[in-house]
C-alpha cells in the first residue's frame, strides 16, 4: 500500500501464563517498535496497540496447580509482562489485557453481529469428558497421540512436534490432563466458523494479491493451509474461564481464546481512542490505513486465515496489509523452552545488565531470525557490543564530542570551504535514510541496522583518515571543518539511530544537545514546527547542528562488556542444563535374573590406588597401578575426565579381578575399576565405607 493515511501496528498478544524472554522479543517486539519508531520518526499517524492475552485452558491448569485463582495467575504476569516492555522501550501508545471490560465487550458484539448474520453452524457433537473433574475437555486439557505424526504428547488443539491443529477427538489414546484418566465421551453444543465459506476469498486475497509482498515463510504456510482444504472450526468452549457465549442457551461455555484474542487489537485501539478523544474506526475500518500484524511463526494461520475470515464475515473491517512473522530463535544451540527455563528472562537480564537495554535489542536484531531460525549466543552478544556498539559507534561519537569540547568549548565551528571528500561524505550521509527506508519498508530490519551502523562507520573513517588530533597542530582552520562536518555525521546518527538504539539515541541527543524525539512525534502529529530533527531532515537539510550551537560534555554511549560478565551468563545456562539433566534422568529397567552361581563367578576384591597418571593423547583414560592384595596390577580406566592423578593415589576401590585381560591403547590392563555416575554426569568409585579394610578381601 503507498502512503497509507495512518497505520494500526498490532503485536501478538503475549500469553499471560508467564514472564517474557528474549525469543519474544527478538521475534515480535522489537521488530514492531523499531517499525513503529521509524515510522513516527517519518511524521506518521501511527497507532501501535497491544495487550495480555488472558483467556484459555493453561492458565486454568497453572491457577489449580499453584491452588489460586486464574485472575490471580494473569494479574501477576501481565504486570510483569507490561513491566519489561517498558523497561526495554516498546513504545505501544497502549498496552491493554483481555480480561479488560473494554475487551468482552467489545468480543462479545463481534460474536453477536456473527451470529445474527448467520455466519456461524450450530452443530452438536461428541466431546471428550473427564467424569473425575466433571468437565468437558479440549484443547490443553487432553493429552494424546498426534494423529498425524504420531508423537504421543500432542495437545487436545494441537500438536508441538509437527505443528498439526486438529480436534481434541482426533487425538489417539487421549488422557485427561487434570486426572490422568481415560475421558468418556459426551454430547454439547458449539458454535463452529465454517472457514471452507471463505476459501475462495483467502486464495484470491492472499495467494494471488500478496504473492510478492509477504514473506515467503508466511506465504508458504499460509498456501499449504489452504490447500489442505479449510473446515469449519469451534469457535466456543466449554470452560468457566473467558468470555461467556452471549447467547442464550449456552451457559457454561465461553469463547475460544483464539476468537477472542485478535479481537484485543482492536478493544486496545478503542481504549487507547477513548483516553486520547480519538475515533477508533478509521484505524480499524478506513482502506486507507495500513494494518500490520507481528507475529511469532507459530500464530501465522490464526492471524493469516482466521482472524482475516473472522473480520471478512463481520463486513465492516479492513484485512491486514502485511503479516510479517518471524522464524524462532534458539539460545545457545537449544530450542527456547519456559518449561525447561532455557531462556534469557528480560527481568533477569536487567538486574545483570543494568541500562543495556539497546545492547539486547542491537543483538536481537543484529541476529534476528527473520528469514530462518537463528541463534543467539553470549559470545555474538559481546562482540556485538565490543566491536560494533563500542568499536564504532560509540568510538566515533566519544571522539567527536570529547574535541569539539577540547578545541572549541563545545561550541560547533565554523566550516571553512570544503574538501572534494567532505562533499562526498555529506552527500553520502544525506542518502543513508532513503537506504534505511528502502528496507524498513520491506520488513528487513536487520539489514536496515546494519545500514545505520554503515553510516557510524563512515563517520568513523572519516576521522581516522583526516586526522584532526593531529592536524590541529598545524592547521586550525581546516581542522574546523573536520569537525563540523563529523558533527553532521553525529546529529544525522542520533536520529536514524532512534529506532533501533532509542535509550542511546536519546542519551546521544542530550549529548549534542538536540531536541529530544518525543518532541519530534508532537510536531508530527500537530503539524507544528519545532526544532527536533526528523527522518526527512536528514535527507533535506543543507545542515542538521549549525556553527555556535554549544554541544554538552562526552558521556559513554556505550561500555565494553568483560569476559566475566559473559561467562557468568554462559555458568548459569550450564546450571540449568545439569538441573534439566537431572530431573530428565531415566533409571534403567531391571536386567534379567540370574543365579546365585553367575554371580559367584565374578571375583571382585578391594583394593587401593598406589599410582596413576595420564594415558598420553586420550582425553578419558587414566593408567594405575592397583594393589589388589593377590599383587599390584596394571588397570586402566576412563575416569579422567572426573579425577586428577594426583587426587586418587591412596584411594579405596572395589576392582573386578578376573575380568579377561584387554589392550588399550596399548596398555593391558588387567581388571576393572567399579565406578557409578553422580548427579551432574561425573564418575564416583564405589569403595568400602570404613577406612579399616584390607587389600584382597572379597566383595560379595
Ligand atoms: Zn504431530
Amino acid at each position: 500500500m503507498n502512503n497509507p493515511k495512518r497505520y494500526t501496528i498490532t503485536t501478538a498478544l503475549p500469553y499471560t501464563n508467564g514472564p517474557i524472554h528474549i525469543g519474544h522479543l527478538a521475534g515480535v517486539y522489537v521488530p514492531a517498535d523499531i517499525y513503529v519508531r521509524y515510522l513516527r520518526n517519518k511524521g506518521k499517524d501511527v497507532a501501535f496497540v497491544g495487550g495480555s492475552d488472558e483467556h484459555g485452558v493453561p492458565i486454568t491448569i497453572k491457577a489449580k496447580k499453584e491452588g489460586v485463582t486464574p485472575q490471580d495467575v494473569v494479574d501477576k504476569y501481565h504486570g510483569i509482562i507490561k513491566k519489561s516492555f517498558e523497561d526495554f522501550g516498546i513504545s505501544y501508545d497502549n498496552y491493554s489485557r483481555t480480561s479488560a471490560p473494554i475487551h468482552h465487550q467489545t468480543a462479545s458484539e463481534f460474536f453477536t453481529k456473527l451470529y445474527e448474520k448467520g455466519e456461524f453452524i450450530e452443530k452438536v457433537e461428541s466431546q471428550l469428558y473427564d467424569e473425575e473433574a466433571n468437565q468437558f475437555l479440549a484443547d490443553r486439557f487432553v493429552l494424546g497421540t498426534c494423529p498425524k505424526c504420531g508423537d504421543e504428547n500432542s495437545y487436545g488443539d494441537q500438536c508441538e512436534k509437527c505443528g498439526t491443529s486438529h480436534n481434541a477427538t482426533d487425538l489417539i489414546n487421549p488422557k485427561s490432563a487434570i486426572t490422568g484418566n481415560v475421558p468418556t465421551v459426551k454430547e454439547t453444543k458449539h458454535w463452529f466458523l465454517p472457514l471452507d465459506k471463505h476459501e475462495a476469498f483467502l486464495k484470491e486475497w492472499i495467494l494471488e494479491g500478496h504473492k510478492d509482498d509477504w514473506k515467503p515463510n508466511v506465504y508458504g504456510q499460509v498456501k499449504s493451509w489452504i490447500d489442505d482444504g479449510l473446515r469449519p472450526r469451534a469457535v466456543t468452549r466449554d470452560l468457566d474461564w473467558g468470555i461467556p457465549v452471549p447467547l442464550k442457551d449456552a451457559e457454561g461455555k465461553v469463547l475460544y481464546v483464539w476468537f477472542d484474542a485478535p479481537i484485543g487489537y482492536i478493544s486496545s485501539t478503542k481504549e487507547w481512542a477513548e483516553a486520547n478523544g480519538k475515533d477508533w474506526e478509521p484505524y480499524w475500518k478506513d482502506k486507507d490505513t495500513k494494518l500490520v500484524h507481528f507475529i511469532g511463526k507459530d500464530n501465522i494461520v490464526f492471524h493469516c486465515i482466521i482472524f482475516p475470515a473472522m473480520l471478512k464475515a463481520h463486513g465492516d473491517y479492513i484485512m491486514p496489509d502485511n503479516v510479517p512473522a518471524n522464524e524462532f530463535l534458539n539460545l545457545e544451540g537449544n530450542k527456547l523452552s519456559t518449561s525447561k527455563n532455557w531462556a534469557v528472562w528480560l527481568h533477569e537480564y536487567l538486574e545483570d545488565f543494568p541500562d543495556k537495554q539497546d545492547v539486547l535489542r542491537y543483538a536481537l536484531t543484529a541476529n534476528a531470525p527473520e528469514t530462518k531460525d537463528n541463534d543467539f549466543t553470549w559470545k555474538d552478544f559481546q562482540a556485538r557490543n565490543n566491536n560494533e556498539l563500542v568499536a564504532i559507534f560509540g568510538n566515533f561519537i566519544n571522539r567527536v564530542v570529547v574535541l569539539t569540547n577540547k578545541y572549541y568549548n563545545g561550541e560547533v565551528p565554523t566550516p571553512g570551504s570544503l574538501s572534494e571528500l567532505d562533499e562526498d561524505v555529506l552527500s553520502q550521509v544525506r542518502e543513508f535514510p532513503n537506504i534505511i527506508s528502502r528496507s524498513m519498508e520491506r520488513y528487513r530490519f536487520r539489514e536496515a541496522l546494519g545500514e545505520m551502523m554503515n553510516l557510524a562507520r563512515l563517520g568513523n573513517k572519516y576521522l581516522a583518515d583526516e586526522e584532526p588530533w593531529k592536524l590541529v597542530k598545524t592547521d586550525e582552520e581546516r581542522t574546523k571543518t573536520i569537525m563540523y562536518v563529523a558533527l553532521q555525521i553525529s546529529a544525522a546518527l542520533s536520529v536514524l539511530s532512534e529506532p533501533f538504539l532509542p535509550f542511546s539515541a536519546t542519551k546521544l541527543k542530550g549529548i549534542l544537545k538536540l531536541e529530544s524525539s518525543s518532541v519530534v512525534i508532537e510536531r508530527s502529529q500537530d503539524g507544528v514546527d519545532m526544532s527536533g530533527l526528523i527522518w526527512e531532515d536528514v535527507e533535506n537539510k543543507e545542515e542538521l547542528i549549525a556553527p555556535g550551537h554549544v554541544i554538552g560534555k562526552a558521556e559513554l554511549l556505550f561500555a565494553k562488556i568483560e569476559d566475566a560478565e559473559i561467562q557468568a551468563q554462559i555458568d548459569k545456562l550450564e546450571a540449568t542444563k545439569l538441573a534439566n539433566a537431572a530431573e530428565a534422568k531415566v533409571v534403567e529397567p531391571q536386567k534379567e535374573t540370574i543365579g546365585f552361581e553367575d554371580f559367584t563367578k565374578l571375583d571382585i576384591r578391594t583394593g587401593t590406588i598406589i599410582e596413576a597418571e595420564k594415558m598420553p593423547k586420550a582425553k578419558k583414560l587414566l593408567v594405575l597401578k592397583v594393589d589388589t592384595g593377590i599383587d599390584v596390577r596394571t588397570i586402566v580406566s576412563g575416569i579422567a575426565e572426573s579425577y586428577k592423578p594426583e587426587d586418587i593415589i591412596g584411594q579405596k576401590v572395589s576392582v573386578l579381578v578376573n575380568l579377561a585381560p584387554r589392550k588399550l591403547r596399548g596398555v593391558e590392563s588387567e581388571g576393572m575399576i567399579l565406578m557409578t555416575d553422580t548427579k551432574d554426569g561425573k564418575l564416583s568409585f564405589i569403595a568400602p565405607s570404613e577406612e579399616n579394610v584390607a587389600n584382597g578381601e572379597f566383595v560379595s
